[in-house]
């Protein structure tokens, strides 16, 4: 029996991948020296592409004649890793309720590469089941079934129960020497110690939104001001971007000019309240606005200093107004409020009440 083809002797660059340059390069020199680590955790906020870059890299040390640097996204494990790749933006083209297995889409969202395993929460829960943890570490005492390198990846890994984790442990100590084993988190601290010490960390940020604004209209052939739009307000997540709805969005841009008018204006609190129990339903949405905020205070304070800055989201007439009346320090004062609370939403705050607060502490003064 032939032991495993080597590694392809040149190193990816992930062309297509955008943002995380440091990430993507520590993957490149570790591949170059063929010192990939057995396993490791992507951890970044959410939407920066930590599962995509985990796949890409399945994809790229599994082609079978990669050229130029890149995987030749001709060969079969090319094409069926990229199929999983390209899975996780497409939904079924005929039905809602559930996939037709006919269309195009669902087509490509059926092929399987044996030696990738994605490993999710299933439909309708929210944790990775120590059931699915168990079956992957079956896998493990199995030499791949073709590929030069199995790929298990978890996502989001910190929704494995300390059970899960504990049952992944000894898989990570004695590390299969073709087993590549990538736990993708946006809170890595939630991982135990134990799972941590054991793995490679790479860090993501954020993407600048000039980064995803070019993507969104170079690859996906979004009209400009909709994709500096997007790119705005998705935060630096390229996922966020590419789901931003424009049409739906327009129901959130009156209500945060709203917000504004009442939190610099020291308006009332119940109309407060009322914008913040609206908005405050669903968490993506409230992202969307608390960034609207945020984008809105700023060109108030631009409006004093730089005019000429004002009007990215098309409200420059009624910006002017609203920066005449109000002092420099207590603008600083909101725009710091909201940045807190941006930040705290990465934990679960009570998104209402975290807004009224910010109100209350804003525009009493
Ligand atoms: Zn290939
Ligand atoms: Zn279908």
């Amino acid at each position: 029996m032939s032991g495993p083809s080597p590694l392809p002797k040149t190193a990816p660059d992930f062309g297509s991948f955008i943002g995380n340059a440091r990430a993507v390069d520590i993957l490149r020199r570790a591949i170059a020296r063929d010192r990939l680590p057995h396993g490791m955790i992507f951890a970044g906020p959410p939407g920066v592409g930590k599962c995509t870059l985990a796949l890409m890299l399945a994809r790229f040390v599994n082609c079978l004649a990669p050229e130029r640097d890149e995987a030749c996204g001709r060969c079969s494990p090319c094409k069926r890793i990229g199929a999983a790749i390209l899975s996780r933006r497409l939904h079924c083209e005929r039905r809602a309720d559930r996939p037709c297995g006919g269309c195009p889409s669902c087509k490509i969202m059926a092929m399987r590469h044996p030696d990738l395993h994605l490993v999710e929460p299933k439909e309708g829960k929210s944790v990775i089941s120590i059931e699915q943890v168990r079956d992957l570490i079956g896998e493990v005492a199995f030499q791949p079934i073709e590929a030069r390198y199995r790929v298990m990846i978890l996502d989001p890994a910190d929704r494995m129960s300390i059970e899960a984790q504990n049952s992944l442990l000894k898989t990570l100590e004695e590390p299969q020497s073709r087993t590549l084993l990538i736990l993708v988190t946006s809170n890595p601290h939630a991982l135990l110690d134990t799972t941590r010490s054991r793995c490679r960390l790479l860090h993501f940020g954020e993407i600048p939104a000039g980064l995803i604004e070019r993507r969104l209209v170079e690859v996906e052939g979004r009209p400009a001001a909709e994709a500096r739009l997007a790119a705005l307000l998705g935060g630096g997540s390229l996922a966020a971007a590419l789901d931003f709805d424009v049409a739906a969005y327009g129901g959130i841009l009156e209500p945060a000019f709203d917000f504004v008018s009442l939190l610099l204006g020291k308006g009332a609190f119940r109309a407060a309240s009322a914008t913040a129990a609206a908005v405050a339903k669903d968490k993506q949405e409230f992202r969307f606005f608390l960034d609207t905020v945020s984008l809105l205070l700023e060109d108030v304070y631009y409006a004093k200093i730089d005019p000429g800055r004002v009007g990215r989201l098309g409200l420059g007439d009624r910006i002017g107004p609203l920066a005449r009346s109000v002092p420099r320090r207590v603008l600083v004062r909101a725009i710091e409020g909201v940045r807190k609370l941006q930040g705290d939403l990465r934990s679960n705050v009570n998104r209402q009440i975290a807004l009224e607060a910010l109100f209350i502490q804003v525009a009493r003064r």
